[in-house]
């Protein structure tokens, strides 16, 4: 496809780079924005998004600068401005300062969950990897954006996310994935209302066919079918642009199908679609689409078996200094004078743009290894900065996990695993305060094993032990949500029942006396019985809270001395 893209130019360096990575860490937290600088940010970022519409990249990049240099510019904004910056800075050829932005402004969108935007910055991620040949990389973004978009269910991300796919897989040499992905845009595109997505939708797939069709060529197949559907999209989007009064898309239109025109051998056609993509190019100042369409016209000259004129127009395109921003097409040009000198016998001549071809190449080969390597390692840069985020959030969870469960063994007893006598003092006064704010009851029931120490004698600690672990899962067992069950001290525990009142607390005290009771304590050692005595208090209106425990100590006391295995409640 004919897109516009400046030379490269503004590339950081390294240490830059490593700065403003970390920048976006460091930059989370920050005091509050004051309403002036808010109002001065999004003013400018609007100006950098009105002028990025308008297709105006160089201004637009300089509001997006100034908002990353502002001082207290919060995090949303930075990656606002650097989602522009990806996309200007492509745009302007400079990939190296768009692949940074884009992949800075992707780590803070992927963050915040913002799969509409994170499926744009993957698609201008995408484009900058292709233009720079690295499209495994481009495929990196092309898929996820492609997710995103579904994700979010934005037809007209998901339209884009597809277009870009499309670039990619034909980039890559598949161009029968990119002609299928093109299909799909277009067939999506029809149903948006968005006149730009459906020009470049029948734009992409047109050059999609012609990029098929210079492969099917060169693999000496037939490349008719191809070059038929491609001339029929480059009609339509040729009088899709001239009926939407877009010169930009008018002239990009007509370059295709100028192109399209000479592969066909439609040479009168041709030459009259470059006459007026050169008068369109030339009255709206689209200068690099003029030199290319008289490249083009040089080429009909040339398949017209012209060859003297061919060479005398590519003569003096070559010597134009404002092709010397064009390195592509001055390859094209010394190959096409190469091979025609040649065919001439030329010799002398054709080894003279046979040796220009060489060094330009070699040239366009070390600076696209260059640029290749540096955002190779911009790339990785930007991974490890994320990676050292993610170790040491990490970190802080493998912290803040550990300081939990030390909290929680401080809090536990070890042999039961119930709440201990510390865990106590923490939760009583919520349990009391929730009570108070709620007016409900709370009851509390010490209860202690009778002639506990008789277990231990007869049947020795382990077993003992085993008892009280026993006892226990049957005071879980009587537990709700809003309760709370102790082991307070040896065989000593404490039942708080929330929202529950006297009466039926000692109905579930009873109960469990009944369950310590019936229990086949036989199993743990034979010829094992236990009971339990259990005191019962509830809690009085300002009443503090160790006289609460001091009267359920009480009835326990009473319980015991009225011969163990009861429940005993405080009197009032
Ligand atoms: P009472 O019915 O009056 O409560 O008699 P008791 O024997 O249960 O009371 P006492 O306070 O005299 O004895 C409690 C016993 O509980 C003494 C102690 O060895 C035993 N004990 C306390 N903690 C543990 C423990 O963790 N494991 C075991 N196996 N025994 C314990
Ligand atoms: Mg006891
Ligand atoms: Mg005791």
């Amino acid at each position: 496809m004919t897109t516009l893209v400046d030379s490269n130019r503004g590339k950081s360096s390294r240490g830059d780079w490593a700065m403003q990575s970390n920048q976006v860490i460091s930059e989370r937290r920050g005091p509050p924005q004051d309403p002036l600088t808010a109002s001065i940010i999004e003013d400018l970022l609007a100006a950098s998004e009105r002028l990025s519409a308008a297709g105006r990249h160089r201004e637009g990049a300089a509001p997006a600068e100034e908002v990353l240099a502002l001082p207290g510019v919060t995090p949303v904004q930075q990656a606002r401005a650097r989602e522009m910056l990806a996309l200007h800075r492509l745009r302007l050829g400079d990939y190296q300062a768009s692949v940074q932005n884009g992949l800075l402004a992707l780590e803070y969108l992927t963050s915040s969950g913002d799969l509409l935007r994170q499926s744009k910055v993957h698609c201008t991620l995408a484009l900058a990897y292709t233009d720079t040949g690295l499209t495994e990389q481009a495929l990196g973004h092309a898929v996820p954006a492609l997710e995103t978009a579904r994700a979010c269910g934005s037809q007209l991300a998901e339209f884009w996310a597809l277009t870009r796919a499309s670039t990619v897989h034909g980039a890559m040499g598949d161009t029968v994935r990119g002609v299928d992905l093109g299909r799909q845009a277009l067939a999506l595109s029809r149903t948006l209302d968005d006149t730009e997505a459906r020009f470049i939708a029948v734009n992409n797939l047109g050059d999609s066919f012609l990029e098929a069709a210079r492969a099917q060529r060169a693999a000496e197949c037939d490349a008719s079918l191809a070059l038929r559907e491609g001339l029929v999209l480059f009609r339509e989007a040729v009088a899709m642009a001239h009926a939407q009064g877009h010169n930009f898309f008018e002239t990009i239109a007509l370059t295709n199908l100028v192109s399209i025109l000479i592969e066909l051998n439609e040479h009168d056609e041709a030459r009259e679609k470059a006459h007026r993509c050169k008068d369109l190019a030339r009255a709206n100042g689209f200068r690099n689409l003029e030199v290319n369409v008289d490249a083009q016209l040089a080429e009909v000259v040339r398949a017209e078996g012209n060859l003297e004129e061919a060479t005398a127009m590519m003569d003096a395109q070559l010597a134009d200094p404002s092709i010397d921003e064009d390195p592509a097409l001055q390859i094209r040009l010394h190959q096409a004078l190469y091979e025609m000198h040649k065919q001439r016998r030329r010799f002398e001549q054709a080894l003279v743009h046979c040796e220009k071809l060489g060094t330009l190449s070699l040239q366009r080969i070390t600076q696209t290894a260059g640029l290749q390597s540096q955002l190779l390692i911009n790339t990785l840069e930007v991974e490890q900065a994320r990676h050292e985020v993610e170790r040491s959030q990490l970190a802080a969870e493998v912290q803040r996990i550990r300081a939990e469960e030390l909290d929680d063994q401080a809090h536990t007893d070890p042999l039961t695993h119930l709440p201990n006598r510390r865990a106590l003092d923490r939760e009583l006064p919520r349990l009391m305060d929730r009570a108070r704010d709620l007016s409900q009851p709370l009851c509390a029931a010490m209860i202690d094993f009778d002639n506990f120490k008789r277990v231990n004698d007869a049947y020795g600690h382990a077993i003992g032990d085993q008892v009280l672990t026993t006892m226990a899962q049957m005071l879980r067992a009587v537990t709700r949500e809003t309760d709370l069950a102790v082991r307070v001290g040896g065989e000593e525990f404490l039942l708080v029942f929330g929202d529950t009142d006297l009466d039926q607390a000692a109905q579930a005290c009873e109960r469990l006396l009944a369950s310590v009771r019936d229990y086949a304590w036989n199993g743990v050692a034979a010829g094992l019985t236990c009971t339990v005595s259990a005191g019962l208090a509830d809690l009085r209106p300002a009443e503090r809270v160790s006289h609460w425990l001091e009267r359920a100590d009480s009835a326990l006391y009473a319980a015991k001395n009225r011969g163990r295995d009861q429940v005993v409640t405080a009197e009032n």
